[in-house]
């Protein structure tokens, strides 16, 4: 007897619905691409990289728009038993650079108005083949596919193999490949198709990138698993979102999203009238955006607790109580506790650091093999690194986070990255990077700086300057200027001094 295919994209095709002609993607303009569409274009995709000379094992970088296309490259990957390795669309050269070195993928695809430089960074981080593919969909990609057949065998794969690496901020400045297995990914799914009532009749209407996490395994993987459709939308506006809300049921957001939506005044329950989920997480969600959203539209925000390196592991309840300030019980399989700094089990009620099991926990980072066995216990327990206290029923509440990491949009930023940019700069001393409070963004990336006496920078240059080094998101929204960073006796940065003292920045129109 076979051993059963293990790989993930197995897994949603024996989901899929029996008509292929039902609908899976539809976007906005009313172009639709149904399951056998789905089958045969991931199909000549597959076939495409295999042309390349892709093999199981290898990897496939990613750094494009959002398009239906892109996420079927997502799935021709898994076809191919290549590994999927998507990167942020905001990430610039330098850190592009950085990726395609050490993940060396055996082909880069790129948007075609980056191709010039995509080539130049590949060859010299050795990768073989770069190939385009635009936000429309064109692109040496889907030409090659086009002139492949739509027949593909899925590559048999076991649930340890591994789907996909994303990466995330590294506290060091470097970034860590998170290594996620078919098994990870699919178990993950299974849970939130069952713990969120999937449906029939269901409709997801999609509005969040598809490099993160968020975007690409938890809306599109349970969608998958039900074998229904998704309004797909390139970019998140709250006016296209309201116009379709009607036609969906369920939404996924970052915070972020839902205050934007709140921001518009004829949003309510009128444009929810068919919704019967909306989810939030990826960020805290604020009580008042909780408490807001339930009073003009009827409904209570599901938020769920998650990160890259586990995918989701904790939520509130489908039936039961959804409480504001909490993300829920621990997903069906998965254990979690509060351990102090040296591991040490806290008691219920005791604030301390998240630490999780389960089949979810990803399988390590790319290559880093002493830094991976840093972040887990000697019982398999991973350190989540999130500030956390678990109540008697259960349920967990992230209080904040151990290391500095700053969440901006729902994006991390890691400070020690920014302040590297920053002290870099002619006349720059040091600098210590923040979050404070914003009102749209969660927190907003502030800078204190001291510069050496007589040196002519202001706050605009600073930010001109790192705005070409890194993405848009980890660059300061403010810059403020200081004689002394306050320390500890350790020589450390206190941080939390400098967060009291700046303070209520972004409260009024003051934050950009
Ligand atoms: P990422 O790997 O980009 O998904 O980021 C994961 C981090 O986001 C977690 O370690 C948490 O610090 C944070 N996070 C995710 N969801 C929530 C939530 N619902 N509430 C508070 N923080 C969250």
């Amino acid at each position: 007897m076979t051993a059963p295919n293990e790989n993930l994209y197995s897994l949603f095709e024996s989901r899929f619905p029996a008509d292929r002609s039902r609908p899976f993607l539809e976007i906005p303009g009313g172009k639709t691409w149904s399951y056998a569409d789905l089958k045969a274009e991931s199909g000549r995709i597959a076939n495409r990289l295999r042309a390349l000379g892709v093999t199981p094992g290898e990897r496939v970088a990613v750094q494009v728009e959002k398009s239906p296309e892109a996420l079927f490259l997502y799935l021709a990957c898994l076809r191919a038993g290549a590994i999927y390795l998507p990167l942020n669309t905001a990430y610039k050269a330098g850190e592009i650079g950085y990726f395609l070195g050490d993940s060396e993928p055996r082909v880069f695809v790129c948007d075609p108005a980056a191709e010039a430089e995509a080539r130049d960074l590949a060859e010299k981080s050795g990768v073989a083949h770069v190939e385009t593919l635009g936000a429309d969909g064109t692109g040496s990609l889907t030409e090659g596919a086009a002139a492949e057949g739509s027949d593909c065998e899925t590559a048999p794969a076991k649930a340890d193999d591994i789907a996909a690496i994303l990466y995330t901020s590294g506290t060091t400045g470097r970034s860590k490949g998170a290594m996620l297995s078919h098994g990870n990914l699919a178990s993950n799914a299974l849970v939130l198709h069952e713990a969120w009532g999937f449906e029939p009749s269901d409709v997801l209407l999609h509005a969040l990138p598809i490099y993160h996490t968020h975007g690409l395994f938890v809306a599109t993987n349970t969608v998958l698993l039900n074998g229904t459709a998704m309004i797909f939308l390139a970019k998140f506006d709250p006016r296209q979102v309201m116009d379709l809300l009607p036609r969906a049921t369920v939404f996924m957001g970052v915070p972020t999203l839902y205050v934007r939506l709140l921001e518009q005044e004829d949003f309510g329950a009128e444009t929810c009238r068919a919704m019967r989920l909306f989810v939030a997480g990826s960020a805290p969600l604020l009580p008042q955006t909780f408490e807001e959203f339930s009073a003009r539209t009827g409904h209570t925000v599901l938020e769920r607790y998650g990160m890259t390196e586990a995918g989701m592991i904790t939520s509130n309840p489908l039936r039961g109580e959804r409480i504001a300030g909490k993300v829920g019980p621990p997903l069906p399989g998965v254990q979690a506790r509060v351990a102090d700094e040296n591991g040490n089990i806290l008691k219920t009620g005791e604030v301390g650091i998240l630490e999780i099991k389960g089949p979810n926990v990803f399988k390590g980072y790319w290559r880093m093999p002493e830094k991976t066995a840093e972040e887990f216990r000697p019982d398999g327990f991973f350190i989540t690194g999130d500030m956390a206290v678990i109540d008697e029923d259960g349920y967990v509440a992230i209080v904040g986070r151990s290391k500095d990491l700053v969440i901006s949009g729902g994006f991390n930023v890691y400070p020690k990255e920014v302040e590297l940019a920053i002290d870099a700069l002619p006349g720059v001393l040091e600098s210590a990077v923040i979050g404070l409070a914003h009102k749209d963004f969660g927190e907003g990336v502030t800078a204190v700086v001291k510069v050496e006496a007589g040196a002519a920078l202001d706050e605009a240059g600073i930010i001109a300057a790192i705005k070409d080094e890194l993405a848009m998101f980890k660059v300061p929204k403010r810059v403020f200027f200081i004689d002394e960073l306050p320390r500890n006796a350790m020589g450390k940065v206190q941080k939390n001094a400098l967060r009291e003292r700046y303070a209520g920045t972004y409260d009024s129109s003051g934050g950009r």
